[in-house]
């Protein structure tokens, strides 16, 4: 149906419903149609009528008062900040720009809600918002607030990019023979760099856009994925970019589709949009820093923010004229996704893992593993090799407590080069234990580089931990990560006092890998004493420093700031093994003997070139079904 049809039946059924509407305007938000009142009670009413309206028109609508009937904001916050009885403990108000909502933060919301009180009732009659009270956040989030006021400042321009996002969605398919091909654009038979298109003869749609961990600075390009294909060029052609989750693997290079050229929306989880767009700025800041090169800047950031089209587990929608995409929990870091893709109307269905974690963590639910339909699934396989077996969670805790004790006891320091996001959460929930049950002595744990502001961000997003945190975190006194053990480190002064210091402390910093940030400082100055350790807690990439080191270099050459110098490694190289946020060989298994239904095909990437091989082979004979693992540049014909 087209726009005007849309729009003169939306308004038909609406007279014929409710013939005193007062609608102003019907438009598009990307695949819903929103429909703008003056009318207090049909607003007030809306879930009802928007169920019935729906049914009708097949078509998601939403209800929303016209803006001109809406409070200014700041009005609206002091009225809201008349009715909230103090008792509610008021944190903070804002105001939605994409969805018109008033969010209240307070201590306990439950006292505006409960059924016997008319505060909501009356909040929404006397500014013409839609209050939402949810609990404040007991960590705050820098990111979280700029996010919310980059999309409060571009209200308008977002508006008018959904409603051609929607007229592009409901343009008329391409007649002719079906067809669905796959490129492997970076990611496939190594790790970093992911980039995957799918293309049929209605839609392009990009998986993912990451660079390689040991991409140079100097030259960032090389650490792209092969974007510059005939197949994904020009970027303006493609219809939708899908982001799995926030690591720079995945995500690093996305903002330069946006320097080069695309306008289209980008398809992601709420913390995956913040957790992303942090890390991309740090990437940006620690790349300057060392006096290399960033392929972007800042504002290229803000244009994917600007694009970003938010989606929640399990909630299906379209993407392109002939493709609709769901995200469900992949385990693996805060807002993780594996990506379904309904091709045509029950043509074909294809299954991208993401990063996998087929068990619960501290942190998150294991990856889920069953979908309407699946045809073709693609798994990643950073530790699907031979010689990958499983460490659990509690050899993880056991062997770091160990380290640390060691370590302690020599009178040395640890240094655990981690993730801002993921595995430094982890270490951190262990170390807390660990020094709440006394297993280590009482002791500093400093937090350097992005970590802290990382962790705010899962405290804003407590829907996406698993039940037992979720609950621990929005109880003050037992949040963990608000425990006074951990020390943010904010300058290079604090770092340097804690590098000359001799009490025994534990320092997380980033960058996971070694290739870069202020973990570098701290190796620098501890590397050539053997009472201190170097423990790594995550995957090691081939060609990093950190798969250097663990391999046991004995000598490394480092330039420090133009000059070239030699270090000899006496430091104890420790590795806790565990901690993976990815599956290992047997939970991959797992999860495909588990999936429902089964797939017929299966692709293998993410991971390192031998090991996708291998694990293909394996799938192949264990399973029975095709699997192969697609070298960068190859298509597969999937239909
Ligand atoms: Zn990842």
């Amino acid at each position: 149906m087209s726009f005007k049809d849309y729009l003169e039946h939306s308004r038909s059924i609406f007279d014929r419903l409710y013939p005193d509407n007062k609608i102003t305007t019907v438009e598009y938000e990307g695949p819903n149609i929103i429909v703008y009142t003056k009318d207090e009670t049909l607003f007030s009413k809306r879930d009802d009528l928007a169920r019935q309206i729906a049914q009708e028109l097949r078509r998601r609508i939403l209800i929303r008062p016209d803006p001109e009937i809406m409070m200014p904001e700041e009005e609206a916050k002091s009225i809201i900040e008349g009715i909230v009885p103090e008792k509610a403990g008021l944190h903070d108000i804002y105001f939605e720009a994409d969805t018109g909502e008033a969010v209240i933060e307070a201590d306990e919301p439950s006292i505006l809600t409960a059924r016997d009180s008319d505060y909501i009732t009356r909040i929404k009659s006397e500014t013409k918002w839609s209050p939402r009270a949810v609990r404040s956040p007991p960590m705050h989030s820098r990111t979280v607030k700029e996010m919310r006021e980059i999309l409060r400042e571009f209200k308008q321009e977002r508006r008018i990019f959904l409603h051609n996002l929607g007229l592009k969605l409901n343009a008329p398919l391409m007649e002719g023979e079906n067809w669905i091909r796959m490129t492997a654009l970076g990611g496939h038979r190594e790790v970093g760099r992911s980039a995957t298109l799918v293309s049929t003869n209605n839609s392009r749609i990009l998986v993912d856009c990451g660079m390689l961990n040991t991409a140079d600075g100097d030259k960032p390009w090389e650490g792209a994925p092969y974007l510059y294909l005939p197949e994904a060029q020009p970027f303006s052609s493609l219809d939708a970019v899908v982001l799995t989750h926030a690591h720079l693997d995945h995500s690093g290079v996305l903002p330069i589709l946006f320097k080069y050229g695309y306008e289209g929306p980008v398809y992601m989880t709420a913390p995956t949009r913040d957790l992303a767009a942090l890390l991309q700025q740090d990437y940006i800041k620690v790349a300057y820093s060392e006096g290399k090169k960033s392929p972007y800047d800042s504002k290229h950031i803000r244009e994917m923010v600007k694009r970003s089209v938010i989606l929640k587990y399990n909630e299906t929608t379209d993407i392109t004229r002939d493709t609709r995409l769901t995200f469900y929990n992949a385990g693996h870091i805060l807002g993780s996704s594996s990506v379904h893709l309904h091709i045509g109307e029950g043509l074909y269905n294809i299954v991208l893992s993401g990063d996998v974690k087929f068990e619960k963590s501290w942190l998150f639910n294991a990856a889920h593993n069953r979908f309407p339909r699946v045809e073709t699934f693609m798994t990643e396989s950073t530790y699907a090799g031979r010689d990958d077996y499983s460490h659990t969670r509690s050899d993880a805790y056991n062997s770091l407590i160990d380290i640390v004790n060691r370590t302690f006891d020599r009178g040395g320091s640890v240094l655990v080069p981690v993730f801002a996001v993921g595995r430094s959460q982890e270490v951190m929930l262990s170390l807390e234990q660990a020094i709440r049950e006394k297993q280590i002595p009482e002791c500093k744990v400093y937090c350097d580089g992005m970590i802290m502001e990382a962790t705010a961000i899962h405290a804003a997003y407590p829907e996406f931990l698993n039940r037992d945190l979720r609950e621990k975190i929005m109880v003050k006194g037992e949040n963990p990560f608000m425990s006074p053990v951990f020390k943010r480190v904010e300058s290079s002064n604090e770092r340097k006092d804690i590098c000359d210091s001799t009490e025994s402390c534990i320092v997380l910093a980033t960058s996971g890998m070694m290739n870069g940030g202020p973990v570098m400082e701290y190796f620098r100055s501890w590397v050539d004493n053997p009472k201190h350790s170097l423990v790594f807690v995550g995957y090691q990439a081939d060609g990093t420093l950190g798969r250097r080191i663990q391999r046991g270099s004995q000598e490394l050459t480092l330039s420090d700031g133009g000059r070239v110098n030699k270090y000899p490694v006496r430091i104890s190289i420790e590795t806790a093994e565990g901690f993976s946020g990815h599956s290992d060989k047997k939970q991959l298994i797992a999860y495909i003997a588990t999936m429902q239904p089964k797939p017929h095909r299966i692709l293998v990437n993410h991971g390192d070139g031998e090991k996708s091989l291998e694990f293909s082979k394996l799938l192949r004979s264990k399973f029975g079904v095709e699997a192969v693992a697609l070298k960068n540049l190859e298509t597969i014909r999937l239909y």
